[in-house]
């Protein structure tokens, strides 16, 4: 009778660890059979009222049927195994046919495209890199670029000020006097870089920009050579039908001196909306080097002459790319840097 009862157990334990499906659906299934209160462990408390010639066969055949019953859980724990591993592997199989996920890769932002563009066209007229530090003194900044003592630029509310006589530099030209000290003429140099003034950012205006400085120092320079150095320029940077205008100006450390207009590379100077209708585009500042910044670069202004211009290349990067607003460059927004 009991000896039925165990056969009935092993039966359906078979039956139940063959539809586990899970590793908790064997556990339970383990429970269920050979757990404290499970059935095999149920049947073997009533074995007190087996008679003691009954005893010993009923006993080893439960602990067969637990034994056999671990083992079905055993094995069957081994087949789920395989079979999750095996899933597994199908699941993550990479198929080589795809293509694969392209790698991003970043590119220069438009201000730099722009300065080594700059860079490429000077030095391919034989012009050299020149650098100076962005914190400067007064005197490279103002004193020695013919600035007078009360020119507004040198108003705290222009200028950033560590000291009275320390500055941020609020335009490349200190690097004119820095490269002319100490040297025999010809100089012919480039000097691009970051300035800083005390403006509110908007979308003409910030207080950080980068200028390009230039200056060329030697005997018998004139305004004929500036023309044709700065048309040479614009051809290169802005396309070979780009036409130069100078319109008089007054800087401290040129005399004469000119803002300088390139031809709207967009409509050829009939005038839309990139040029505002007036089918000229202004670039930058230039004009032969003042006698007092010749002196105070060490040079004799009887023997050499010069011309030097700046121009801002911000200006050049969104007029050439179309840009509207200033600050658009500084956002670092990779929506707007991807299309340039
Ligand atoms: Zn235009």
């Amino acid at each position: 009778m009991i000896k039925e009862q165990l056969e009935k157990i092993r039966e359906r334990a078979d039956a139940f660890i063959a539809q586990a499906d899970t590793e908790q659906a064997l556990e339970e299934a383990r429970i269920r059979f050979l757990g404290k209160k499970g059935e095999l462990t149920g049947i073997l408390r009533g074995m007190g009222a087996l008679s003691a010639e009954e005893r010993p066969a009923v006993g080893a055949l439960a602990n067969k049927i637990r034994e056999n019953i671990e083992q079905v859980l055993a094995e069957r724990k081994e087949a789920l195994k395989s079979k999750g591993m095996e899933l597994r592997l199908r699941a993550e199989k990479v198929d080589v046919t795809l293509p694969a996920n392209g790698k991003k890769v970043g590119h220069l932002h438009p201000i730099t495209q722009t300065r080594n563009r700059m860079v490429e066209i000077f030095t391919g007229m034989g012009f050299e890199i020149a650098e100076g530090p962005e914190v400067e003194s007064a005197y490279y900044n103002f004193d020695a670029l013919n600035a007078p003592a009360d020119h507004p630029s040198r108003d705290e509310t222009d200028t950033f000020y560590f000291s009275d006589d320390t500055l941020l530099r609020t335009q490349t030209s200190p690097v004119q006097i820095r490269s002319m000290i100490g040297r025999t003429p010809p100089i012919r140099m480039i000097s691009p870089g970051r300035v800083y003034r005390c403006d509110v950012a908007d979308a003409t205006h910030s207080p950080m920009f980068h200028q390009c400085e230039g200056l060329v120092i030697d005997k018998n320079v004139t305004m004929g050579d500036l023309k044709g150095t700065l048309a040479t320029f614009a051809k290169a940077m802005f396309g070979e039908s780009t036409r130069v205008r100078f319109r008089p100006h007054n800087f401290p450390f040129t005399e004469p001196s000119a803002e300088v207009d390139v031809s709207c590379f967009v409509c050829g100077g009939k005038g839309c909306r990139v040029c505002k209708g007036e089918g000229w585009i202004e670039i930058l500042g230039a004009g032969m080097v003042h006698p007092n910044v010749l002196r105070a670069g060490g040079i004799d202004p009887d023997v050499y002459s010069g011309f030097a211009f700046g121009m801002g290349i911000e200006r050049v990067a969104m007029t050439s790319f179309g840009i509207t607003d200033l600050r658009l460059m500084f956002d670092n927004d990779e929506r707007f840097l991807e299309q340039f």
